[in-house]
């Protein structure tokens, strides 16, 4: 046996030992741009994967290769019996869609009001950028496993049955190396946070479940990601109510704006908004923001409007020189019928 043929040929590629032509190409490329020696990468490390894809791109070398790996197993143990499938590798499952996922996500009331769409980071598998996925240091050379010829499982016959277990010499790799890749201790993967865009629906409320496809964890053998389902909890607000279309709130002005007029800010889903408070206005007077309800139930696209009541805020105390403001202003008042008469029977 040659010193290539012990190479694990699959390992350098890091593909699986029943990879089709397709994917051995693929990882073949990838590879080879990567650790290109014009790219600071050893030529012997370059050599290794030109040598794995001659072989294992060639049907025929191919078949000769596995055949040895598999005669590898001899050579140790008294001839174990093997199972069909397992022969040729230690992976030989179909592609397996990944697992789904759960999240809970906190909206604030507008976020979920207008439908804003919200960022969540969900951790993730990736592929190592120091083996690229291969778990072992890029200048070591791993080898077929002498324990399971590249099978990765070993098989012993009870009476009854055969039993089937991962190779205890390579752990069920299949192969060996003496450099493991220490950013990923040889799991060819690390953990990094990706970022997603959650959409919400208008009018989204608490309980709400949305499918992310494709944010689930990683599938394997090439299979799919599962989906992440995100589950939603909207705060409610503190003082906005919802009517129908319109949101509902109070506002408060001090007595004198309300007297005078002038700029109030009101606060709306949309942010605070300045509005015109008419002179003499009232409590209870109830200031329109047309358009900054929340969307409509019918139509989406359109929305009600913001309905603020005021509140009139009055002074806790007032003053010498207060008192005589107000009592001037008062007096004035009288003197133009501002309190007549006809006024009060209205009232009453
Ligand atoms: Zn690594
Ligand atoms: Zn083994």
């Amino acid at each position: 046996m040659t010193e290539t043929t012990q190479t694990c040929h699959y390992a350098v590629l890091g593909v699986p030992a029943d990879a089709t032509l397709d994917a051995v190409r693929e990882a073949y490329k990838r590879l080879a741009t990567r650790l290109h020696p014009d790219r600071h990468a050893t030529p012997a490390a370059f050599r290794l994967i030109s040598q794995a894809y001659e072989t294992l791109s060639d049907a025929a070398r191919r078949e000769r290769y596995d055949q040895l790996r598999a005669s590898l197993i001899a050579q140790n143990e008294p001839r174990p019996p093997r199972i069909g499938d397992t022969l040729l590798g230690p992976k030989n499952d179909a592609a397996q869609r990944g697992r789904n996922r759960a999240y809970r996500l906190h909206v604030g009331f507008s976020d979920a009001m207008l439908g804003t769409p919200q960022e969540i980071q969900l951790p993730e598998e990736i592929t190592c950028t120091a083996c690229y996925g291969r778990g072992f240091d890029p200048s070591d050379r791993p080898m077929v496993c002498d324990g399971c010829g590249g099978a990765g499982t070993t098989a012993s016959q009870s009476l009854l049955r055969t039993h089937v277990t991962p190779c205890g010499a390579c752990g069920g790799r299949g192969h060996r190396f003496t450099m493991a890749c220490t950013t990923c201790a040889a799991s060819g993967t690390t953990r990094a946070t990706k970022t997603f865009s959650v959409p919400l629906p208008t009018r989204a409320a608490s309980g709400l479940v949305l499918r992310l496809r494709g944010a689930g964890e990683a599938g394997s053998h090439g299979g799919e990601h599962g989906d992440c389902l995100v589950t939603l909890t909207v705060t409610p607000h503190a003082t906005f109510d919802v009517h129908d279309d319109d949101i509902v709130s109070v506002v408060d002005v001090p007595v004198t704006t309300a007297l005078t007029g002038g700029a109030v800010e009101v606060d709306t889903i949309d942010g605070p908004k300045a509005v015109k408070l008419n002179p003499c206005s009232r409590e209870g007077d109830v200031l329109r923001l047309v358009g900054h309800g929340a969307p409509r139930q019918s139509n989406p696209h359109e929305r009600g409007d913001h309905r603020a009541k005021v509140r009139l805020r009055f002074p806790r105390t007032l003053d010498e020189h207060a008192l005589g403001l107000v009592g001037e202003l008062h007096a004035h008042l009288v003197s133009r019928g501002e309190f007549s008469d006809e006024d009060r029977g209205e009232k009453s």
